[in-house]
């Protein structure tokens, strides 16, 4: 199936001008459609799973920039380790520990984003509020030097109801001002994760600067 240039041109124009990132989520999606983007100057691409991304990352140009968007475990961090460029879905200590220590193993810092659960279904992984802010008051935190959290990333409801799925990017965005305001060594919030093929303009509307769009680019996944 061919990729769809004339949405890419249309959701990259956006982004721009809501001085967002495009993130192209190629999961399950072949080598040469991420080619086709490459070709047009995309960079960013989101994958879920950690074989995928392991397989596609050494016959790809080295300048992507892969974001891991899936539920990472951490006994498959080491694999990636090396290369991602953000991860986004951390939802757990052991888990930013353990990218920790393999960030040390590979002597660089790596980039994360703290997965905060919003919707209001059972299936979406995710901190709830308390989480969050105990993970980002852990004593322990400073001491990881090997990571850095970057931001906060989010799932709204699948959902066609538009206040509904707008009043939970909203609160995601008030837990990332809150969050703004904390100092710490390695913890820079600057990115906001949130909005995909069905929401993304209600989730730029209350404030995302990141997107990740699969469907809309590469064509519904089998
Ligand atoms: C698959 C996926 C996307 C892209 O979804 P589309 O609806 O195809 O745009 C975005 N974010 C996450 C976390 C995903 O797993």
């Amino acid at each position: 199936m061919a990729v769809d240039k004339e949405a890419f041109a249309r959701i990259k124009k956006y982004c721009t001008d809501h001085e967002a990132t495009l993130i192209a989520v190629s999961k399950t999606k072949p080598v040469s459609d991420i080619e086709e983007f490459y070709a047009l100057g995309q960079l960013d691409y989101g994958e879920n799973y950690v074989q995928e991304l392991v397989d596609k990352q050494p016959v790809l140009p080295q300048d992507i920039r892969w974001h891991f968007i899936g539920h990472l475990q951490s006994n498959k961090v080491k694999y990636i380790a090396l290369f991602v460029y953000l991860i986004h879905g951390v939802d757990s200590f052991k888990l930013l520990k353990e990218i920790n220590k393999q960030g040390a193993k590979n002597d660089r810092v790596i980039d994360v984003l703290l997965q905060v659960f919003i919707a209001n279904e059972e299936t979406k992984f995710g901190l709830d509020e308390q989480e969050l802010d105990a993970l980002l008051h852990d004593a322990t935190l400073p001491t990881l030097e090997n990571v850095r959290i970057k931001g906060l990333m989010g799932m709204a409801s699948f959902s066609d109801d538009e206040a509904l799925v707008r009043s939970e990017f909203k609160k995601l965005k008030g837990l990332f001002d809150l969050a703004k305001q904390l100092d710490l060594p390695n913890v820079s919030m600057e990115v906001l994760s949130m909005g995909m093929s069905g929401d993304y303009e209600w989730a730029i509307g209350e404030g995302s600067n990141m997107i990740r769009i699969g469907s809309l680019l590469f064509g519904k996944r089998g």
